[in-house]
């Protein structure tokens, strides 16, 4: 209830956010990841981030995990993805190394292996309900990524560099419906996503108001 009044009065800041958002994953994936300052050395480094995401060994097993998989059924955690372990190693915000993040059925996402875990299970019964996958706009942050954000938004709609749970890698904006706290899709998540370990956080309907962010509750899990 709360949410809805506030969302009537700052839909044009959630539409801008929204915009921001996108506009600048675009920009992340034809920038090579926004960690060099550009010049020289660019073209090397776009090249290093197509091949760099994984392991070359573990990006051909993913790969033949999504050629095998029937094209109706919802994707599985790969298999080099270790959530056990992922709470024990403790990386500063928004410098978790690659190798330590789970990719996502969405291309270009990724999150700490016991998050991502979880999603593949509340993707799993959301595709069940919708016939289709959750859609991600934005999962883990790297520092300098959350640096661009928060540049790039109205002041109060990006955390600070530092401060995101997106650089933990156990936060996911989400689309398809999900950005607005109306729909079927929204009012599924409040209903279902608790049951795989996912929150919508208190502050997050209202201040500000994102009804797209998620989180992995690790407090649950
Ligand atoms: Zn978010």
């Amino acid at each position: 209830m709360i949410g809805r009044h506030i969302k009537n009065v700052s839909a044009p800041m959630a539409g801008m956010a929204l915009a921001g958002i996108f506009a600048c994953s675009v920009a992340l994936a034809s920038t090579g990841g926004g960690t060099d300052p550009g010049g020289p050395g660019g073209t090397t480094l776009s090249a290093n981030h197509t091949e760099q995401s994984q392991r070359p060994a573990a990006s051909d097993d993913r790969e033949d995990e999504r050629e095998e998989r029937e094209d109706d059924a919802p994707p599985v955690l790969p298999s080099d993805c270790e959530p056990a372990e992922a709470a024990e190693i403790e990386y500063s915000n928004g410098r978790i190394p690659d190798e330590d993040l789970c990719p996502l059925p969405q291309e270009d996402e990724s999150l700490r292996a016991d998050a991502a875990a979880a999603f593949y299970k509340l993707n799993a019964a959301y595709h069940e309900e919708f016939g289709e996958e959750m859609c991600v706009r934005s999962s883990y942050r790297s520092y300098d990524r959350q640096e661009e954000l928060y540049e790039s938004m109205p002041a109060g709609m990006a955390a600070a560099p530092g401060n995101s749970n997106h650089g933990l890698g156990l936060a996911a904006d989400l689309c398809g419906g999900v950005e607005e706290e109306d729909t079927p899709e929204f009012e599924w998540l409040e209903d279902n996503a608790g049951e795989y370990g996912w929150i919508h956080p208190d502050w997050a309907y209202s201040n500000p108001y994102e009804p797209w962010h998620w989180e992995f509750d690790v407090g649950q899990n």
